[in-house]
């Protein structure tokens, strides 16, 4: 430990082939803990001194970071607030911290009866992880369930922003607000360009917990059926080019559907899922990806964009 206040603590950084759910990449400089909103302040400054590239993560689920030493400050958040919700007639507004799961958001709004969220259920991740990738299925979204934002940026300070007024935008896994992309290492040395999101708030509706509780079980089920969820991944590695054209069918069309190399594949039960299947290395899930979109090219045509955020130089 190297600091630590009320608000934050800062210290070394676990490799993050401990953080991320595909159990690759290696260890950032250091890393800051951020307990409360009151601590953001403090986040330029601390990341200046410790010399690195400021990083925030959720939970990890949707990064693959380069392997040795990476010139990264850790941002994340641990936060000691809890979900707590607010009644405006029919809605109910859910205020949920950045760094909580996403599960234990769903899990508050499904012992409240509340409704909304249920087609989110088992993806893994932190709440602030679900609105930076604007994470959907079942033809459920993050972004339109947004009333509003509190984040940070050297800019501007702390703020609240409406999402509605235009300050954020939302589009297939990937968000966007005043300007910024939410969270990702700065591709140069910079002063603090990224953008931090502290605390979201949701518009849920009264529904009934049976109703909301057995929605969230039967679109788990479906999710456990058709994905390798308990294996070690970053989701999906590349978007859908069109919502009738999945990557993980063109992925399978092409021949990458259980291809494997250096301890890392394609997985057999859904071809846009990379497994970790111990052992792997980022150098050899990045030349598996690069592979796989030269087939999909060669074969379909089809240029595939990745979704999971690469944490490497390119
Ligand atoms: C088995 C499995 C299944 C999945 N299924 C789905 C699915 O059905 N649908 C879907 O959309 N995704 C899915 N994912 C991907 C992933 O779970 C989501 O993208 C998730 O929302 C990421 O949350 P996280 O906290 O892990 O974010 P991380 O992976 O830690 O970070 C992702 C990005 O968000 C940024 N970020 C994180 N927190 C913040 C913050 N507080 N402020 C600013 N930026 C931030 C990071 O800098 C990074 O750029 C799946 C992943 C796995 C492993």
């Amino acid at each position: 430990m190297r600091h630590a206040t009320r608000s934050l603590r800062v210290g070394d950084a676990p490799p993050l082939s401990e953080i991320t759910g595909i159990r690759l990449g290696g260890k950032p400089v250091a890393e800051i803990v951020l307990h409360d909103k009151a601590g953001a302040d403090k986040l330029p400054g601390l990341v200046a001194g410790l010399g690195g590239l400021p990083a925030v993560i959720g939970k990890g689920s949707n990064i693959i970071a380069a392997d040795g030493d990476l010139p990264l400050v850790l941002i994340r958040q641990e936060p000691r607030d809890k979900v707590s919700f607010e009644r405006h007639g029919a809605e109910v507004w859910a205020k949920a911290p950045a760094g909580l799961p996403l599960s234990a958001l769903l899990n508050a709004a499904a012992a409240a009866g509340l409704g909304g969220l249920e087609g989110l259920a088992g993806i893994p991740g932190s709440v602030g992880g679900s609105v930076a990738m604007n994470a959907g299925s079942f033809g459920t979204e993050v972004g339109p369930l947004l009333r509003s934002l509190t984040v940070f940026s050297a800019r501007t300070g702390l703020r609240e922003i409406r999402p509605d007024a235009e300050q954020a935008e939302f589009s297939y896994r990937s968000a966007r607000c005043l300007g910024l992309p939410f969270g990702s290492p700065a591709p140069a040395a910079g002063e603090f360009p990224v953008l931090l999101l502290l605390e979201a708030v949701f518009v849920l509706s009264e529904s009934g917990k049976d109703r909301v509780r057995s929605r969230m079980r039967a679109f788990l089920a479906e999710k456990r059926l058709r994905q390798p969820v308990s294996a070690a991944s970053a989701g999906c590695v590349f978007k859908n080019p069109a919502p009738d054209v999945p990557a993980g069918r063109l992925l399978e069309e092409a021949g990458m559907k259980g291809k494997a190399l250096g301890g890392m594949r394609f997985s057999s039960l859904h071809a846009g899922f990379l497994v970790n299947e111990g052992g792997g290395s980022s150098a050899a899930a990045l030349e598996l990806i690069n592979t796989a979109v030269e087939a999909v090219r060669r074969h379909s045509g089809f240029t595939l964009e990745k979704e999971v955020c690469l944490w490497v130089r390119q």
